[in-house]
């Protein structure tokens, strides 16, 4: 690498990462847990006004990532999950009074089949023209758990629906639950998409992997300003890289892929918090036992104040 590429990489490393948020049901109070209420919404969306960000389509975010241009502080995509029908109902009229584009990842047989709480085809098409569309697969699986066979099948199901019922081909994917593995990652790919979503926590830099791309979750009414704070930390998770066989964690070793002094991190685990773990060489190892307590369980690596890697863990 010739040296002025390497310091203008350290720079935007330093300066710049975009933050993707992911919503689900809006103005929905009977779920508490995957909504986020009207007035909630106008605030967020009055923060991003009065503060400078700018919310574009996940589009653009993709297109500066493959050119690996440098990515704007203030850049904000956001993106809707499952296509619910509170988001055609409460959550469209104020992207669309804000003027901000939205990218709906669509759950194919839960519109195909008239599930109640689901956007209608008509719905769709017609949200369609203020944001981009994207997919959520057909039948909305536990991804991991299923076959190579079940899953290609509810890959070609969902996009020949998405393209017969929309007219689109969608370039962008987002996992059901967020919960993926490698054999997961890889038969996804193999469906051409652009861009890859799962549902860490996490930001967006030059250096994000465009097929696993980190979204933060904003339901209930979280603290904005703190998760806009969140930086990408490029980082390659040695151990472990999935489920372990024994259901216990023992070694975490994370290579950090940026030049740091910190002579310290810190690492969460779903179910056990936060804790420090010394820095050598650039490298993370922590030697532990912990029996992971959730089927779907994170760990996370933090540098400094703000700066994430998370590593998603999710049992066959
Ligand atoms: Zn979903």
């Amino acid at each position: 690498m010739r040296p002025l590429v390497g310091l203008w990489l350290l720079a935007t490393f330093l300066v710049a990462d975009a933050h993707i948020f992911v919503y689900h049901r809006f103005g929905d109070s009977r779920h508490p847990s995957t909504n986020t209420s009207i007035e909630v919404l106008k605030k967020q969306f009055d923060y991003f006004k009065s503060h400078g960000y700018k919310v574009i389509k996940l589009e653009r975010l993709v297109k500066a990532l493959e050119n690996k241009e440098p990515i704007p502080d203030h850049w904000v995509v956001l993106t809707i999950d499952d296509s619910f029908k509170s988001f055609y109902t409460d959550g469209l009229p104020i992207f669309k009074a804000y003027g901000y584009p939205f990218t709906l990842f669509v759950y194919t047989k839960a519109t195909e089949e008239r599930y109640g709480d689901f956007m209608s085809w008509d719905q769709i098409n017609e949200a369609k023209k203020y944001g981009e569309l994207g997919f959520h697969s057909h039948t909305h699986p536990h991804m991991v758990s299923k076959s190579d066979e079940y899953l290609k099948k509810d890959f070609v199901r969902g996009l020949a629906l998405m393209k017969r019922r929309s007219g689109v081909r969608p370039s962008y994917f987002a996992y059901p639950y967020g919960e993926y593995d490698d054999r997961v990652r890889k038969i996804t790919e193999s469906f051409g998409f652009d861009a890859i979503c799962n549902q860490n926590v996490g930001a967006v830099g030059v250096a994000s992997d465009i097929h696993d791309l980190d979204r933060i979750a904003l339901t209930g009414d979280p603290d904005l300003f703190r998760k806009l704070r969140i930086r990408f930390l490029p980082a390659t998770w040695l151990s472990p890289v999935k489920w372990p066989e024994s259901g216990i964690v023992k070694d975490i070793h994370v290579k950090i892929d940026i030049p740091t002094n910190a002579k310290k991190a810190q690492i969460y685990l779903t179910g056990y918090g936060w804790r420090w773990v010394p820095i050598k060489d650039g490298q993370v190892s922590a030697h532990l036992s912990f029996a992971l307590k959730n089927r779907r369980s994170r760990l996370i690596l933090k540098l400094g104040n703000d700066k994430i890697s998370t590593k998603i863990l999710v049992k066959p």
